[in-house]
């Protein structure tokens, strides 16, 4: 199972590469650099000296005893993906891909972003590694994410503003790829979650796995044997592969994905793609998507901005569809009460988007179970937004 995806970039009938012929050397030459390099011993100490000693890996993994009981869970451990350098996993991937576009000799990297965590995650990686940098943004989110937007500049990339379609993520993508076709010998694109054409599903899944791996040591130091349960929220997926990964061959544990239910089940309110979805094509991958009768990409809404996008990672997509892993959803007014819960019991505040993994486990107790949650991010980023919200 772990095998996946196939030759072609298969996991199942899910995943693939749906791109413009124009762009099939640059992935194949990028899948060649990353099989070649994963064994490179070289470039895997270059990658563990960046993970410990910029991103500040191994994160830990905290027991919180008072949400447990909350809960009704045995015993939870989080594991501090929230503790990373810029606040979330996404440098995990950032940095990996960063350094293999150094290797293959590329001097300029392409992003696009949402919310503007991936943005600031490859401008940080960027500037570290001294590549030059330019991120898409939707002029709406630029407008929603102003703080993001100054925080990439700061690290000296350039954020090249979207004014097309609905000015937002979708068409920031869009953008990104319009300029890998024109600039593919200098320039690498950094896809920031477990998306997009072969390999990019594979790779970034294979960054994030240092979660899992790191999780099992830890917890088998702690209470010496494996946990019955895994908990994740899933946008793209990739931190919720990342814990996964090395869970998903023991089948004794119970890995749970933790979707986005925004308002409610209506079109347009909410990013559950599983309970609202069918097999499509989007940015370059066959997955589930949220689309209309006529195969146009949805609305899709969510309290957070990492868990809005209308697809899922062929991966996910494919575990769901063998039963390997459940999907379920949390709504916006669950996740919010899961932040405050958390910030107030255990003194951490998390994103948004693992408040949604947090929110699904207070209304499903798992009474003597040892479980732990993937913390993907801080959610310092999210004050402003809750106090809003609140005000209101
Ligand atoms: C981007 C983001 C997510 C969602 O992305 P995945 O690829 O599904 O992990 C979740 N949590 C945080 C903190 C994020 O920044």
């Amino acid at each position: 199972m772990t095998a996946l995806p196939d030759r072609r970039g298969f996991f199942g009938e899910f995943g693939g590469r749906f791109v413009p012929e124009t762009l099939m050397a640059a992935l194949n030459e990028f899948e060649s650099a990353y099989r070649r390099l994963r064994r490179d011993r070289e470039f895997r100490r270059e990658l563990d000296d960046v993970l410990s000693d910029f991103v500040g890996r191994p994160t830990p993994l905290t027991e919180a005893r008072k949400f447990a009981e909350v809960c009704g869970v045995g015993r939870l451990f989080l594991k501090r993906e929230d503790l990373n350098h810029t606040g979330a996993h996404k440098i995990n991937n950032a940095v990996g891909q960063a350094l293999i576009a150094k290797r293959m000799g590329k001097t300029r990297i392409i992003a696009e972003t949402g919310a503007g965590q991936h943005g600031v995650a490859t401008a940080t990686a960027c500037a570290l590694l001294g590549l030059q940098c330019v991120v898409y943004m939707g002029e709406v989110d630029m407008a929603r994410q102003e703080l993001n937007v100054f925080r990439m500049r700061l690290l000296g990339a350039e954020v090249v503003p979207v004014s097309s379609g609905s000015r937002t993520l979708k068409d920031a993508i869009n953008e990104a790829i319009r300029d890998w076709v024109t600039n593919v010998r200098t320039t690498h694109y950094i896809i920031g979650s477990v998306l997009g054409p072969h390999p990019y599903p594979m790779v970034v899944r294979d960054f994030q796995s240092v979660i899992g791996r790191e999780a099992l040591l830890q917890l088998r130091k702690k209470v010496n044997r494996l946990p019955d349960a895994g908990v994740a929220c899933v946008g793209g997926g990739s931190n919720a592969i990342g814990l996964f990964h090395e869970m998903v061959k023991h089948p004794s544990i119970r890995l749970i994905g933790v979707e986005a239910g925004g308002r409610g089940p209506g079109p347009g309110d909410h990013a559950a793609r599983f309970s609202g979805g069918a097999l499509g094509v989007l940015h370059g991958t066959r997955s589930m998507v949220l689309q209309d009768e006529f195969g146009q990409i949805a609305e899709t809404h969510s309290i957070s901005a990492g868990l809005d996008y209308p697809s899922i990672g062929p991966e996910h997509a494919y575990l769901q569809s063998i039963g390997r892993i459940e999907y379920h959803d949390c709504n916006d007014g669950l996740a919010l009460e899961a932040f405050h819960r958390l910030s107030e019991m255990e003194g951490i505040i998390p994103a948004l988007e693992s408040s949604h993994a947090l929110g699904w486990l207070m209304r499903n107790p798992m009474p003597n179970a040892v479980v732990v949650v993937n913390l993907s991010g801080r959610g310092d980023k999210d004050v402003p937004q809750v106090a809003a919200h609140e005000s209101r």
